[in-house]
């Protein structure tokens, strides 16, 4: 019998997964702070986790826990030093989400592009035949779409952006010419010249040292004027002051941010108030369709896991 640590609440299909095996007990854990934590979860031999953090602090209480089952694909709240150290192993949901979040990019580029916003405001003033014509709205067609990472993401979106008769741009020093053409990109080596030409870019890497304040004011002012950027990886990618920056003075016509530097976002964000962006809560996955599948693949993942079937996909390299 193992004992798993629900740590945050996730969809009943998954679960349900748990409930339908008897070699497993589990109790779901919503009070994420340290003290509850250290109190509880000694006690479990695996568990799931959301956006908490598990650092040393907490996991050096929990000497029997094997496994970490993200619930998503990122993992930068968790101490994976003391993983790897502790021989404890970390799985994340890989083949969950990509498509929620490449449909997130989609409706961003288009609400971007169609000012979605400014219009239904519009309507909603009164201006429905003065003011409606002189928002400037603007198409995929034919345009020019940069992606920078191409991993599961990258590789859904540039299906989504293809079928908009757009040509697509891909910067990822890691991923071989041949299969980035295979899906139908064109790669690039230098993404100072590949954000100079492109009208849409999407950011698809995790956040290191090579890639915080990749995207920074110096990069603004060589951009179109009429790009648009959308950031679903991580905050710190793009320099947050910069693009508000650089959206105030019409260097760039428009962006959307799915995470950011400091989640929640603070109160005093300037980006709270530029109009120029479009803010949502880390959500790019909330669809109903993924986040049953992110629950059932998380279950899934620590009963493969404890069955020794785990497939390496799901597996953290540490
Ligand atoms: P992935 O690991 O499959 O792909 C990441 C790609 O980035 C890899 O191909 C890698 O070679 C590339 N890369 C690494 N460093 C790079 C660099 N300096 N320049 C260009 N490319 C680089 O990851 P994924 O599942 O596609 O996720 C991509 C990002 O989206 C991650 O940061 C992840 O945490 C984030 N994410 C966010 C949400 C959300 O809810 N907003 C959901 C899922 C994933």
């Amino acid at each position: 019998m193992y004992k798993i640590a629900i740590i945050e609440e996730i969809h009943q299909d998954g679960i349900n997964l748990l409930e339908q095996n008897s070699n497993y007990e589990y109790e779901i854990i919503k009070d994420v702070s340290e003290k509850n934590l250290i109190e509880k979860l000694p006690a479990f031999d695996g568990c799931t986790l959301r956006v908490s953090k598990l650092d040393e602090q907490i996991l050096k209480h929990c000497p029997k826990l094997k496994v970490i089952s993200r619930h998503g694909v990122g993992y930068d709240n968790v101490d994976l030093k003391y993983l790897k150290k502790n021989n404890i192993s970390l799985l994340i949901t890989a083949t969950a989400n990509a498509v929620a979040v490449a449909e997130h990019v989609m409706t961003m580029f288009l609400s971007l592009s169609k000012s979605v916003q400014k219009y239904d405001q519009e309507v909603r003033d009164g201006n429905f035949k003065n003011n409606a014509k002189k928002i400037k709205t603007i198409e995929l067609f034919n345009k020019n779409v940069l992606i920078l990472g191409f991993g599961r993401i990258g590789k859904k979106l540039i299906e989504r952006c293809l079928s908009f008769n757009t040509k697509v741009y891909v910067y990822d020093p890691y991923v071989e010419k041949k299969i980035i053409e295979q899906h139908g990109g064109i790669k690039v080596d230098s993404i100072n010249e590949a954000l100079k030409i492109s009208d849409y870019v999407s950011l698809h890497m995790p956040l290191t040292e090579e890639t915080k304040n990749l995207i920074n004011y110096k990069i603004f002012k060589d951009m179109k004027k009429t790009a648009i950027i959308v950031n679903t990886a991580r905050g710190g990618i793009i320099n947050e002051a910069d693009l508000d920056r650089a959206l105030s003075e019409n260097l760039i016509f428009g962006a959307a941010l799915d995470v950011f530097l400091n989640e929640p976002i603070e109160n005093n964000n300037p980006l709270l108030t530029n109009k120029k962006v479009i803010l949502s809560p880390h959500s790019a996955t909330f669809t109903d369709e993924c986040t049953s599948r992110m629950g059932i693949e998380t279950i899934k993942n620590i009963i493969d896991f404890f069955q020794k079937k785990i497939d390496k996909s799901m597996l953290v390299k540490l």
